[in-house]
Parts: structure tokens; C-alpha cells; sequence
């Protein structure tokens, strides 16, 4: 809730501030952020991110967004534009693009989705914004501003589009202020970003029909579970006349049959699982299993086992999982909960074996690894958990979590200069430099550590010291 309020607040700021010189959106080409302060402007929101409680830090389900953005990516028209994407936890239907190719998808758009083509055809939409940079048209007249005060801007977007009820208030005083056309994109945008958005879709091997059938009970209301609602409509208002545009281009590609990728169930099921009370998770898929309402029974059969063991029904939860081995196609979301059941139960050597043996199949799968490495802390065994991500950080170099699990073993061990030094490390990747220097001092001030380490402390610290003054300059100007 602070997150939201303290970005409300800046939120108005910045339109007092700035309220007599509002975007004009004629030519605004000569206007627009250079692609260094899009990716300053990028951090800043990250780190916002970062700290939000809003945000999903559920690793598969970040990594299954972060492979679904980074396949359409591939096909972008802009191969230089970066891009991050995060889940917002909040069941209304929606997603969004913010600066410096920071995209925004909530749980409530990955719940209403029949299939994973229709979160790639908003996904798609999404990334074409970006690379179109029709939010960075909206905002560039900023440009006389600190990147701090575009920061604002834009995560005040992602406030007002995050939360329908602060988005009312925040809409309605934007408006009253001459400001509410320019918070949206235009027509123009919206064509566009279909055009290029159902180019990327196809070129990345997905049904652009999807684009269709998902705009088109968007824009009929149909589709809702409860408590959702498509604010996506009101930052994207979509138009028959914009489904009409997008049917008339799919019927120019030939049709192929898109095979589902099966995780898609899985995270699905696993955002449902997390919904509600423990029992009322329980109740709806038992009843759907009892029902058979399901497209994929394996799917529901994992949100059963998860929701058991909210309930901490462990044996049941087995059943589901023994059900899932011997019947579903083998996967990596299946072996990392089978190993967290075992967790839960409090079986540590079977969880050992579980961790072990499913890495020897997914060497790369990043649930195993977070959820190995913290057994290994849980068994007071912290040499493992570092030779572990040891072992796989250079898979992950931007990972913050891999880090903060170094930080905690290093702490058990007792060596203060690698406990700060990983720390520091952690917050870097979270974008937070003044931490990052706060915990690099730590590390320079501690009596451990030898020659060597110590020198390499210094001398990012002396890094780190310099990159954040440069920021501050930069938002100076
Ligand atoms: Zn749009």
C-alpha cells in the first residue's frame, strides 16, 4: 500500500508541477529521450519494482513470463530495444508497457487467457509500443525534467493502470487537468501496435487468431472470473473496427495448428492454486477433477496438490504428485514440486534426493536451484548452497536472489567481507545503488578478508561510488 500511495503522491507532484506544460503531441520527434535516459529511466522503475509487494516473486512463474516475452522479442523490429518483464499480482485483466521496454503483465490477464498465444497476442501489443515508443512520444516533452521525475510519470501509469480504484481518482483529476487523452494512447498508437504486435505474434510461431478471439471477448466483457475486470480496455480501448483491422490481416496468413505449451496450464493452475483461502483452492479443483471441467487434467491435478499443501494435507498432496509422474509428460514445474512437497513434509533427505535428482534432468531450471540452494541453508550446509550458485550464476549474472542466497551462507560461515560483498552484489541487481555502496562499505570495513578480496572490494566500491554520482548528475541536468 506505501508503494502505491508514495507514487500516487509523486504522481500529482509531477502534474502540478508540470501542469502548463502538458504533452503536445504534434512533432514530437525531436523531443524524444535519448536511448541512455530510457535505460536510466528503465532502472529506476525496476528498482521500484523491485521492492514492490505487489509484485510477484514467484520464480517459475516469472520465468515462464520472462521465456514467453523473450520469444516474441526475438522478433521485434527493434533488436537493440531492452526489455523486462514482471507479474503484477492483481486479478484485473490487464498489461502494460512502461519506458525503457518494462512491461507489466497482471495475474488476472494470465487467468482470463484460454491459451498461451492469447498472453502472447498482449504481449505482443505490448512490446510493440515499445519498440514504436508511443509512451516515450507521450512523455517526451519531459525531457527538460530528471529522470527521476519521468520515473515517477511512468510508474505512476503503471499505478493508475494496477488498481482501478486509485486509477478512478487519479484518471479523474489527470482529466480535469486537460491531461486524460495524453495518458492514453491514440488511435493511432492502438493500430500500430496491433500491426506490429500481430507481426511479432506470427513470426514468433504463434496463432495471430488469438490476437482475435482475446481482443474480441475483451471488448464483449465476456470471460471474467470473478472479481476481474479488463482494465486493459480503458489504457487500450479496443474498437470492432480495430478486431475487424487485425481479422482482415490473420486471414491473409495460412492457418497452422499451434501446439499449447503445456506450462502454460501449470503456471495457471498454479496462480489459481494461490487464490482464496486454502480450502476454497481446494474445493474448486476438486470439484473441477470431479466435474472433469478442465482442458488439461494435469494441470488441474498440480493446482490440487498445491492447494493441499496450503492446506498442509501433505498426503494428499503425494497422491496428486504420484498421479502426475506416472501420467503426465515429464517436467521440470512437476519434479520442483514434488521436492517442495517433501520440503513441506519435513522429509529433509528425500527432499536432498528429490532436488538432486530433478537437477540432473533440468540442470538449468531456476526453481531447482533457488529451492536447493535454501535447503541447503535449511541443513546448516552452506558451503553447498555456494559451490551450487557458484556452479550456475553465470547462467543467471543478473539473478539479485542468487546473491542474497550467497549473502546468507557466507553469514552462517561466519566471513563478513563475502557476506557484505554479496549483499552488495544483490542489491545492485535490484537496481538500488545506495544499498549497493552502503553494504560495499560493510565489506571494506570488516576485519576478515584477505589482500586480494579486499582489493576487489575497493575497487568496485570505488565502481559503484562513481556510477551513482553519475546518475545524479544525469538527473540533474
Ligand atoms: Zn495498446
Amino acid at each position: 500500500m506505501k508503494f502505491k500511495l508514495t507514487l500516487l503522491l509523486s504522481f500529482f507532484w509531477c502534474f502540478f508541477a508540470f501542469a502548463d506544460e502538458l504533452p503536445d503531441l504534434g512533432d514530437s520527434s525531436q523531443l524524444i529521450l535519448t536511448v541512455k535516459e530510457e535505460q536510466a529511466t528503465a532502472r529506476e522503475i525496476l528498482k521500484e519494482v523491485a521492492e514492490s509487494p505487489e509484485i510477484v516473486h514467484d520464480v517459475e512463474v516469472i520465468d515462464y513470463l520472462k521465456n514467453l516475452g523473450d520469444r516474441l522479442v526475438a522478433y521485434s523490429p527493434n533488436k537493440r530495444q531492452q526489455f523486462n518483464f514482471f507479474v503484477v499480482e492483481d486479478t484485473s485483466i490487464n498489461a502494460f508497457a512502461m519506458i525503457g521496454g518494462v512491461i507489466g503483465v497482471h495475474t488476472g490477464l494470465l487467468l482470463a487467457a484460454n491459451n498461451e498465444s492469447e498472453v502472447a497476442s498482449v504481449l505482443g501489443h505490448e512490446i510493440a509500443h515499445v519498440t514504436q515508443r508511443h509512451l516515450t512520444r507521450m512523455i517526451a516533452q519531459q525531457k527538460n525534467d530528471s529522470i527521476k521525475t519521468i520515473a515517477s510519470l511512468a510508474l505512476a501509469l503503471l499505478v493508475a493502470r494496477a488498481n482501478p480504484q486509485l486509477s478512478a481518482g487519479t484518471m479523474t483529476a489527470a482529466s480535469a487537468m486537460g491531461v486524460q487523452k495524453e495518458l492514453d494512447y491514440t488511435r493511432d498508437h492502438e493500430k500500430e501496435a496491433d500491426r506490429v504486435g500481430l507481426q511479432i505474434l506470427t513470426d514468433a510461431g504463434f496463432d495471430g487468431r488469438s490476437m482475435v478471439s482475446f481482443f474480441n471477448s475483451l471488448q464483449r466483457g465476456t470471460r471474467f472470473s470473478e472479481g476481474a475486470s479488463p482494465s486493459f480496455l480503458r489504457t487500450h480501448p479496443i474498437t470492432t473496427e480495430r478486431i475487424a483491422d487485425i481479422q482482415n490481416r490473420v486471414k491473409q496468413t495460412p492457418y497452422k495448428q499451434i501446439p499449447d505449451n503445456p506450462d502454460f496450464m501449470f503456471i495457471k493452475s498454479k496462480l489459481r492454486a494461490s487464490i482464496g483461502t486454502p480450502q476454497s483452492a481446494v474445493d474448486e479443483f476438486e470439484g473441477s477433477i470431479k466435474d472433469k471441467r478442465y482442458i488439461n487434467e494435469a494441470s488441474e491435478r498440480y493446482g490440487l496438490a498445491i492447494a493441499y499443501m496450503r492446506k498442509n494435507e501433505f498426503l494428499k498432496a503425494r497422491h496428486e504428485i504420484e498421479w502426475l509422474k506416472s501420467n503426465a509428460k515429464k517436467s521440470a514445474i512437476i519434479e520442483t514440486l514434488a521436492a517442495k512437497l517433501e520440503v513441506a513434509s519435513n522429509q529433509p533427505d528425500q527432499a536432498l534426493n528429490q532436488y538432486i535428482r530433478a537437477l540432473n534432468i533440468y540442470p538449468n531450471y531456476r526453481g531447482l536451484v533457488y529451492g536447493l540452494a535454501e535447503h541447503y541453508l535449511m541443513r546448516n550446509q552452506p558451503e553447498k548452497t555456494i559451490s551450487l550458485i557458484n556452479d550456475k550464476i553465470n547462467l543467471y549474472p543478473d539473478d539479485s536472489y542468487f546473491y542474497e542466497l550467497l549473502s546468507r551462507a557466507y553469514a552462517k560461515e561466519g566471513k563478513e567481507l563475502l557476506q557484505y560483498q554479496s549483499q552488495s552484489e544483490s542489491y545492485y541487481r535490484k537496481f538500488n545503488l545506495q544499498q549497493a555502496i552502503q553494504q560495499m562499505e560493510l565489506a571494506a570495513k570488516s576485519k576478515d578478508g584477505n589482500f586480494y578480496q579486499k582489493s576487489i572490494v575497493e575497487s568496485r566500491l570505488k565502481q559503484l561510488t562513481f556510477e551513482y554520482a553519475n546518475d545524479r548528475s544525469k538527473d540533474k541536468k
